[in-house]
C-alpha cells in the first residue's frame, strides 16, 4: 500500500461512547506514530459525520450524507466509532448501508487474548484466531417479506408451481427471506483468507459452512473455496481429500459450522485463520470475543479491494456513554489494525505492547476491573494514557 507520510485520515467520532473513546484512540495513535517516527510520519485527522452527529451537523433525517460517503471513498482508509441504528422510519441500518454501498465484503475479526483480561473459558491463551467474514451476502442481504404480503403470495404460488411445498411443510401464512451466495462473492472473501494467512505466515484456513444441510448454498462455499485454493495457490490434497495443503504447508480444511462452535470451546488451537459466510460469521464472531475477553477489547475491519475502514465492534453503549466508563481498547486496538495495514508497523507494534502492559498492570476500566482481582478501575482517558505510559 503506498500510504504518504503524512497521510489524511477520515474519523467517524461515533454516537454514545464514541465521544469517549475516540479521543484516547487518536492520542495513543498520534503518540506512537510520534516515538516511532520522530516526526518524519504524521497523521491529519479529518472529522465526518455520520450517525446522530450528523443529524445535528446537516439536518434531523441525513444520518449519512453524500458527503460522508463521497470522503471515505475517496480517502480509502478511515476509521468509526459505533454508530446508533435509527429505529424505524425505514431507515437501514447505517452500518449495512456503509458495507453495501462502499462494497465492504470483508469483515475482519481477529481474535487475541491479553495475559490479565478476564475470561469465561479455563485457558483463553490457546485463542488465536482471524475470522473473515463475508460482509454482503447470505440471509443478511435483507432480502425477505412478511407473512400475508402479495410478495409472499406470489412467492408462494412460483414454489407451488415448482411443487416445493409438497415436498416440506409450508404454511402460507410463512414469512420467507432468501439467502444469496454467489461463488464470485465467496472465492473473494476465501481469497483474501488465503492471501492473510500466507502473508501472516498462519497454518491454516477453516471454510466454515452448514453444507450438510444446505447444499448448494454453504456447500458452495465450501466447494468454491477448496476449488479456489486448488486453482489459484496451487493446494493439493491431503489424502485424497478434501482437505488440501498449499505448497507452504498451509492446511485448508472445513468444518460444519455449528461443530466449529464447539471446538472452539474445546480445541481453539486447531483453529487459525477462519472464512465464514455472513449469519455464522457474526455469531463465530462474538462468540470468539466473548472467549478472550469481550466486546471491550474486539477489534475489527470492513475492507473491499481498494478501500478499508477500521471500527470498533460494538454498540453505541448508551447507559454509561459520556461518562469516562468506557473501555477504549476495541477502537485503539482496530487504530493498531489500521496502522498495520498501512504498514506502519513499528507504531502498530508499540499501541500493541502498550495495551499489553496497560492490562498487566491491572489499571484499567470498570468492565475488567469489576472481574480482575488487585486491579484498579481507572476512566476511559485515564487508561488510554496507560497504554502511552506503558508504549
Ligand atoms: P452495545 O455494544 O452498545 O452494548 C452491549 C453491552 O456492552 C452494554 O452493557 C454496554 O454497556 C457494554 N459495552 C459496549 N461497549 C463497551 C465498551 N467499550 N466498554 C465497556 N462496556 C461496553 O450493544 P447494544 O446495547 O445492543 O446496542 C446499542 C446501540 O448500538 C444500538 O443503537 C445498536 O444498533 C448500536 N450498535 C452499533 C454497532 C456499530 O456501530 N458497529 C454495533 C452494534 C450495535
Amino acid at each position: 500500500l503506498n500510504v504518504p507520510d503524512q497521510p489524511i485520515i477520515p474519523f467517524i467520532e461515533g454516537d454514545g461512547i464514541g465521544i469517549d473513546i475516540t479521543p484516547p484512540m487518536v492520542k495513543v495513535v498520534d503518540t506512537a506514530v510520534e516515538k516511532a517516527y520522530g516526526g518524519k510520519r504524521k497523521i491529519s485527522w479529518m472529522e465526518v459525520y455520520a450517525g446522530e452527529k450528523s443529524t445535528m451537523v446537516y439536518d434531523k433525517d441525513t444520518w449519512l450524507s453524500d458527503e460522508t460517503m463521497a470522503t471515505l471513498k475517496d480517502y480509502v482508509i478511515s476509521i468509526k466509532g459505533p454508530l446508533t441504528t435509527p429505529v424505524g422510519g425505514g431507515i437501514r441500518s447505517l452500518n449495512v448501508t456503509l458495507r453495501q454501498e462502499l462494497d465492504l465484503y470483508v469483515c475482519l475479526r481477529p481474535i487475541q487474548y491479553f495475559t490479565g483480561v478476564p475470561s469465561p473459558v479455563k485457558h483463553p491463551e490457546k485463542t488465536d484466531m482471524v475470522i473473515f467474514r463475508e460482509n454482503t451476502e447470505d440471509i443478511y442481504a435483507g432480502i425477505e417479506w412478511a407473512a400475508g404480503t402479495e410478495e409472499v403470495k406470489k412467492v408462494i404460488n412460483f414454489l407451488s408451481d415448482m411443487g416445493v411445498r409438497k415436498k416440506i411443510r409450508f404454511p402460507e401464512a410463512s414469512s420467507i427471506g432468501i439467502k444469496p451466495v454467489s461463488i464470485d462473492g465467496s472465492k473473494r472473501l476465501i481469497r483474501k483468507a488465503i492471501q492473510y494467512a500466507i502473508d501472516n505466515n498462519r497454518k491454516s484456513v477453516t471454510i466454515t459452512h452448514k453444507g450438510n444441510i444446505m447444499k448448494f448454498t454453504e456447500g458452495g462455499f465450501r466447494d468454491w473455496g477448496y476449488q479456489l485454493a486448488k486453482e489459484e495457490f496451487g493446494a493439493e490434497l491431503i489424502d485424497g481429500g478434501p482437505w488440501c495443503k498449499l505448497p507452504n504447508g498451509i492446511v485448508i480444511k472445513d468444518c460444519i459450522a455449528d461443530a466449529f462452535l464447539q471446538e472452539i470451546l474445546l480445541h481453539p488451537e486447531d483453529y487459525d485463520v477462519v472464512a465464514a459466510l455472513n449469519l455464522n460469521g457474526d455469531y463465530m464472531s462474538d462468540a470468539l470475543a466473548a472467549q478472550v475477553g469481550g466486546i471491550g477489547i474486539a477489534p475489527g475491519a470492513n475492507l473491499s479491494d481498494t478501500v478499508a475502514m477500521f471500527e470498533a465492534t460494538h454498540g453505541t453503549a448508551p447507559k454509561i456513554a459520556g461518562k469516562n466508563l468506557a473501555n477504549p481498547s476495541s477502537l485503539i486496538l482496530s487504530a493498531e489494525m489500521m496502522l498495520r495495514h498501512m504498514g506502519w508497523t513499528e507504531a502498530a507494534d508499540l499501541v500493541l505492547n502498550g495495551v499489553a502492559k496497560a492490562i498487566a498492570s491491572k489499571r484499567v476500566t470498570g468492565d475488567f476491573s469489576s472481574q480482575m482481582e488487585g486491579a484498579t478501575q481507572v476512566g476511559t482517558a485515564e487508561f488510554g494514557d496507560e497504554i502511552i505510559k506503558h508504549m
